[in-house]
């Protein structure tokens, strides 16, 4: 049975992910920190190993990349979606809320990536790094969401340079909005006006939306891509500012 991790599993979009990957066939690693949403996430799910887990924590990252693979061997797909979000401006942006958003955005996808490789499917591995659209064009109040997101595009591209003669693929999906318990911390009613002026599509995504991305990026059928990030954000990246404007006339 082919098989996958997905870290954030336990919500959002990372447990839409898991659910689409099990209803494909896969077998799923469901990795979180927060042990009992997981546990609650994965009741009644067959098929899954749920193990709690910081993927900012290289220790944990080794102990659960060790008991993934001595439940499922090799490892086919690796989803590095766990993230935070932190939305304030610059100056009230301090050392230490800036190092809590890296540590799992940034340093949570390069140490989960670095521990899976080696136990990777040789030949047809998938990495599947979440970023944002916030690490695609820059914006207001996320210095620090922002920037970690930008690393994790290019993390992307420096792991599909190396790993590509491997076999191994490694891309990128930049999420639009989408309701869950992230976003609902950080958009304020005012926030979720503009993205739907801003968004061509004129509404947020679902979770389901961009787990059908991430799991077709993983799949046979993206068997020549690497190295590419996709927005999944209703054309948000593709289109400038001023349009709604005009879109009411
Ligand atoms: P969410 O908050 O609903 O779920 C995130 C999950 O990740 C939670 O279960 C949380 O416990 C887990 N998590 C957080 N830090 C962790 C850590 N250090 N170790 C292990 N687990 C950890 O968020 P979501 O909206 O589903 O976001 C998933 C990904 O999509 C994130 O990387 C986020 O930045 C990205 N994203 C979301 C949106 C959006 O609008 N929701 C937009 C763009 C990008």
């Amino acid at each position: 049975m082919p098989n996958a991790i997905v870290t954030g599993a336990a919500r959002g979009i990372g447990l839409a992910t898991a659910k689409l990957f099990l209803a494909e066939g896969r077998q799923v690693a469901m990795i979180d920190r927060d042990g009992d949403a997981l546990a609650k996430a994965a009741e009644g799910l067959d098929h899954v190993l749920p193990i709690t887990c910081d993927v900012s924590d290289e220790a944990q990252v080794t102990a659960m990349v060790a008991q993934v693979t001595d439940a499922f061997g090799s490892v086919d797909a690796l989803v590095n979606n766990a993230g935070v979000a932190d939305f304030r401006p610059l100056g009230e942006t301090d050392l230490q809320i800036w190092r809590r958003v890296m540590a799992t955005n940034l340093d949570g996808v390069f140490l989960t990536s670095q521990a899976v490789i080696p136990h990777m499917t040789q030949g047809s591995g998938a990495i599947v790094n979440i970023a944002s659209i916030s690490g695609l064009r820059a914006s207001t109040l996320r210095v620090a969401y922002g920037t970690s997101k930008a690393a994790v595009i290019h993390l992307t591209r420096q792991q599909a340079a190396e790993l590509g003669e491997r076999g191994i693929r490694v891309n990128c999906v930049a999420p639009g909005p989408v309701d869950t318990k992230l976003a609902l911390a950080v958009h304020s009613k005012e926030i979720r006006a503009a993205y739907h002026d801003a968004i061509p599509l004129n509404r947020y995504g679902t979770e389901q939306e961009i787990a059908e991305v991430i799991v077709f990026l993983c799949s046979d059928k993206a068997a020549y891509v690497t190295g590419q990030t996709i927005a999944a954000d209703g054309g948000f990246d593709a289109t400038g500012v001023g349009l709604p404007a005009l879109r009411q006339n």
